[in-house]
């Protein structure tokens, strides 16, 4: 999901270092919490009474935490962990496995679960609701549907568009938890944490300038302080001190607000194609040469939170400081919007 070119090592060293930087535990995560604290209750009380953990739906932008929350919760149980992605999903013989294979109380992990087709969201409705499935056996004339049993499971979820999620499937899940971008001071936090996790020397401002410019994501400000470490070690003593993060971002196209360039290209195209907007998704990411998903999931979610786009009944608009952030003057009566 990640769609910046990260760093120059071989992919097994950046896949180690993602395990490493990534909380193993639910009190390891910084921020989000409202939402860890509630997780901790379900957990807690599912302990106490042997019981099985009702089943979880985590949703929010990319790279705020969801699957790091659903790792972390077999690890608080103590129970098995099984992960699936919903675009993989895509009839009931693919989940089927994953049913059947799950052990008593573990976790069944889902991601991207919005992109189920109907039919695999039915098939799973008796496996949330009593842990049964049916299972059809030959066809045509011979076809004949048996009903299995199946070990209690906990599901959890996770989706970056909730707004997909048809209600019958919403409706199974006990616990439905909404991640948000995170802060400033949290988003520093993380920097600092994982710096040292890092072995890199750093100091505070440029923890700052860091998560200023991660656009309130975790993986983000990951993805820029390995960058920014490779930055100062390559170019200075492997020190990182603020005049060393704002060059190594300036080089990466990121700016002081966090954008990068395909944020931007997403602002001039609507200004510039689209004189300011409304304009449509799909027409915009078609100017861009982009998937509309890649826009809505991973673009415009910060960008709208920043009030550098509105969402209108017809389409996009740039607000006043939207055109501000791209130096530009915004025309007569542009769309309203605040920049946080
Ligand atoms: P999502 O599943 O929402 O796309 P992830 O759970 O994969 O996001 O998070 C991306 C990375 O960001 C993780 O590998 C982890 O290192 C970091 N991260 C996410 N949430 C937190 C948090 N609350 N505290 C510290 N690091 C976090």
């Amino acid at each position: 999901m990640a769609r910046e070119p990260v760093v120059s090592r071989a992919p097994e060293i950046v896949e180690e270092e993602e395990r490493a930087l990534r909380p193993q535990r639910i009190r390891d995560m910084v921020g989000q919490g409202d939402v860890t604290a509630r997780l901790e209750i379900a957990l807690d009380a599912a302990r106490k009474r042997s019981e099985i953990l009702g089943h979880i739906l985590f949703d929010g932008p990319p790279g705020l935490g969801k699957t790091t929350l659903a790792m972390a919760v077999p690890r608080e149980m103590g129970v098995g962990f099984q992960i699936a992605s919903g675009a993989a999903l895509q009839a009931p013989k693919d989940l089927i496995p994953y049913l059947t294979n799950a052990e008593e109380n573990s976790v069944l992990f889902i991601d991207e679960i919005h992109r189920l087709p109907k039919v695999v969201e039915e098939f799973l409705y008796p496996a949330m609701e009593d842990f049964r499935i049916d299972i059809t056996l030959g066809d045509g004339m011979n076809a004949r549907t048996i009903n299995m049993a199946l070990r209690p499971f906990t599901l959890i979820g996770a989706t970056t568009r909730a707004g997909l999620i048809s209600a019958p499937l919403r409706d199974r899940f006990v616990m439905r938890e909404h991640l948000e971008f995170y802060t400033l001071d949290e988003l520093s936090e993380i920097v600092r944490r994982n710096s040292r996790k890092l072995n890199t020397e750093i100091v505070d401002e440029a923890c700052r300038e860091i998560a200023t410019r991660s656009r309130g994501t975790p993986r983000l400000a990951n993805n820029r302080l390995r960058w920014v470490r490779d930055y100062a070690t390559s170019k200075a003593d492997g020190r990182v001190t603020l005049p060393i993060a704002d060059a190594a971002l300036k080089m990466q196209g990121v700016d002081p607000l966090g954008l990068d360039g395909q944020d931007r290209k997403y602002l001039q195209t609507i200004v510039h194609t689209f004189h300011g907007g409304p304009a449509g998704v799909e027409a915009i990411a078609h100017t861009m040469n982009l998937p509309p998903d890649t826009l809505v999931d991973e673009v415009e979610p910060f960008l709208l939170r920043a009030g550098l786009v509105i969402r209108t009944p017809r389409g996009r608009k740039v607000t006043n400081s939207g055109y501000a952030h791209l130096g530009l003057e915004a025309p007569e009566e542009p769309a309203q919007g605040n920049l946080f």
